[in-house]
């Protein structure tokens, strides 16, 4: 009995091992030709800042892959493979580009350069890919500053500490464009290697956010990244998965300055982004406006 349940347990497992590479490779094969096929598309998730997390300051970029057959594949299913297979230099251009050309569209649209887009690079194009060549060539097709370029690392690529990464990552701050650290907290602890380059802006997980009205320990460590910026001399840390106004409460009594989540919007077309924009623009306007007249 013992040895057929055993065995019929390794079945299952086995079978479930082999689907899960099975789909891998299969999911490998079509993001070969996904973006040739126009199957890859960017969404624009608003980042809020100002006093009560108010105003609209800029966007992250996030890539999309919906499949004919596959429908859509989640970024945390398809990215990883994209790196593996060095897709992800190609991928991670085009969002770049389809970015930077949305800020210049939103920028002419709400007459404010003081917005921002701010685009996750993987630690793969760092190391195999001229981004510096990509984002310069970026700049000059769409004349954005360099400043409203942000570029979203993770702790793994200053880890590597391969010499082309940290090069380009040295050569990226010379050119203006402004680095934020993705994920701060979840990789490792030294904080040695936040001084080898020019860093600008720290993103508090999600994990931390969570459960911040409830966990005390959320709280404090969410306080002492906060403290790690200013120790840092950073312009800002953005808080991510901001889900309701309880957690968006702490951080502002925290003193995060900006906020990305639900609460604000989640991420969309470009078309619905440009709308919600529109709305969040009129309503920090109509405040400003009502503050004036009770002074
Ligand atoms: P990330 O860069 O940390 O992006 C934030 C993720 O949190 C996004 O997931 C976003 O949709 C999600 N999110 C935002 N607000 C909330 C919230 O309030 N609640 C919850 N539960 N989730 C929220 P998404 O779009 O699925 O992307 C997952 C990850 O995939 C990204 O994490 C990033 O690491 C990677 N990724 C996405 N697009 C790209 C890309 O163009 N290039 C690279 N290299 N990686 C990308
Ligand atoms: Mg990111
Ligand atoms: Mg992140
Ligand atoms: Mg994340």
């Amino acid at each position: 009995q013992a040895k057929a349940e055993g065995r019929a347990t390794f079945a299952v497992y086995d079978a479930s091992m082999h689907d899960q590479v099975a789909r891998r490779l299969e999911l490998a094969d079509a993001l070969r030709g996904a973006l040739d096929r126009a199957e890859i598309s960017v969404v624009f998730q608003p980042i809020r800042g100002g006093a009560g997390f108010a105003d609209l300051v800029g966007w992250e970029a996030l890539a999309r892959w919906t499949h004919p057959d596959f429908g859509p594949v989640s970024p945390v299913e398809f990215v990883p493979i994209a790196e593996d297979t060095g897709l992800i230099v190609d991928i991670g251009a085009f969002v770049m580009r389809r970015a930077a050309r949305q800020l210049a569209d939103w920028q002419r649209l709400f007459g404010s350069q003081a917005l921002h887009v701010s685009v996750n690079v993987s630690s793969v194009q760092l190391m195999r890919d001229d981004v510096c060549g990509l984002v310069a060539g970026v700049l000059e097709e769409t004349g954005l500053e360099p400043h409203s370029l942000w570029l979203e690392i993770t702790e793994s690529v200053v880890l590597d500490r391969t010499d082309m990464a940290l090069q380009a990552l040295v050569q990226l701050g010379e050119m203006g464009v402004k680095l934020a650290l993705d994920d701060f907290g979840t990789g490792y602890s030294s904080l040695s290697y936040l001084k080898d380059f020019d860093l600008h802006v720290l993103k508090v997980d999600r994990a931390f956010v969570r459960n911040l009205a409830a966990d005390r320990r959320d709280q404090d460590l969410t306080k002492a990244m906060i403290d790690v910026a200013a120790a840092l001399r950073l312009e800002g840390v953005v808080a991510e998965g901001v889900e309701d106004e309880e957690q968006a409460a702490f951080l502002l009594e925290l003193g995060c300055s900006m906020a990305q989540g639900w609460l604000y919007g989640k991420p969309l077309p470009a078309e619905e982004a440009t709308e919600a924009a529109r709305e969040t623009l009129r309503q920090s306007e109509a405040a400003a406006r009502a503050a004036l007249l009770r002074t």
